[in-house]
């Protein structure tokens, strides 16, 4: 198992000597080596299982040393970092050769983000490079949303989780690139819409479920637990399961029911509350995916703000077809 402490030093050291860190985000854990170091970006692939066509995200402590990165800034992506940084938004820039390949699956941009948590801040101002920073989990498997989340499945293969407690968003971060002078989001994430169109306007959604390998977020099975996960209407769906004597778990969003064990069911936010329920979710679909039970029974969110957001994270739990 992994050691896990706050100790920035000693992250640092291992950082520094091309070994990957696991570090605390608002959004989910990330497993965190040096992005300018080919061996520790091909050991972030090695670990995670992740095939190399699904290009990483790099952390910088701040907008200013992006730009020893990427080439250009389009005026309304500089507004919503200028706005939005340190926090749950990636923008995708046209790259500087000094950013390695492997880090953009041979793509001409790159995709960067300042996080917002205070231990992983310190982190990247101490170092002198970037961090490319996936979810910390084993590919197509839900992100880990606290250090133990991390220690379960990557424990045996990483030396050090920097522990920052429970990430406060829950849910990755918003990509957001240009197209045609146009403003597009590429996958929906805790940064809702809404917040974005205050800024810059108008943006397109391309964030449906799609089989194009260069964007791998965007496939339509992601994010998923391993026990077979349904999705829809709870009332309709209990009664068919309890028929069939099925054990089952639920994951609802406001309501509990009375008629199944506390242990078998997590409401997300019983005052409706979507902000709660983004921060919770990973976090309740792992524990009933330890469960003794075969299925999980699900139901949708609001379709609003955060909840968009949520409902592709369920939809894709709930895909048929794996990303591997
Ligand atoms: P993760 O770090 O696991 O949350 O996911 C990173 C995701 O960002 C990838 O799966 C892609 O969908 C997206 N991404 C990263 N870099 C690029 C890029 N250069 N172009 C398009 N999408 C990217
Ligand atoms: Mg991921």
């Amino acid at each position: 198992m992994a050691e896990i402490g706050k100790d920035i030093d000693k992250a640092k050291a291992i950082l520094e000597k091309g070994g990957l860190v696991a570090i605390p985000t608002e959004t989910v854990y990330g497993l965190a080596g040096n992005a300018l170091n080919q061996d520790a970006v091909a050991k972030i692939f090695a670990v995670k299982s992740r095939p190399s066509f699904d290009p990483l995200i790099l952390h910088t402590s701040d907008l200013e040393r992006i730009h020893e990165f990427v080439s250009d800034i389009p005026e309304p992506l500089e507004k919503l970092a200028l706005a939005f940084w340190p926090g749950p938004l990636t923008l995708l820039l046209p790259k500087k050769s000094v950013v390695p390949d492997l880090v953009t699956s041979g793509l001409d941009t790159v995709a960067v983000r300042v996080p917002d948590h205070p231990l992983t801040q310190s982190l990247l101002s101490a170092l002198s490079f970037p961090l490319a920073a996936p979810s910390a989990n084993p590919f197509g498997y839900i992100s880990p949303t606290r250090a133990s989340h991390v220690n379960d499945q990557l424990g045996e293969k990483i030396e050090y989780i920097l522990d920052g407690g429970n990430c406060q968003v829950g849910l990755e971060s918003t990509i957001v690139g240009m197209e045609d002078n146009q403003v597009m989001v590429y996958r929906l994430g805790g940064l809702d819409i809404g917040a974005i169109e205050s800024i810059v306007g108008k943006v397109q959604v391309m964030a449906h479920s799609s089989s194009d390998p260069k964007s791998p977020g965007m496939l339509k099975s992601h994010y998923a637990p391993k026990k077979p996960f349904v999705l829809g209407d709870l009332e309709k769906l209990v009664p068919v399961y309890q028929k069939r004597g099925q054990k089952f778990a639920l994951l609802s969003f406001r309501s509990a029911y009375p008629q199944l064990s506390v242990d078998y069911q997590v409401q997300l936010s019983p005052l409706g509350d979507l902000t709660e329920a983004a921060k919770k979710l990973f976090a309740a679909m792992r524990a009933l995916d330890s469960l003794d039970v075969s299925v999980i029974l699900s139901e949708q969110v609001p379709d609003v703000g955060l909840g968009k957001a949520i409902n592709d994270r369920l939809r894709r739990a709930a895909a048929q077809e794996k990303e591997e």
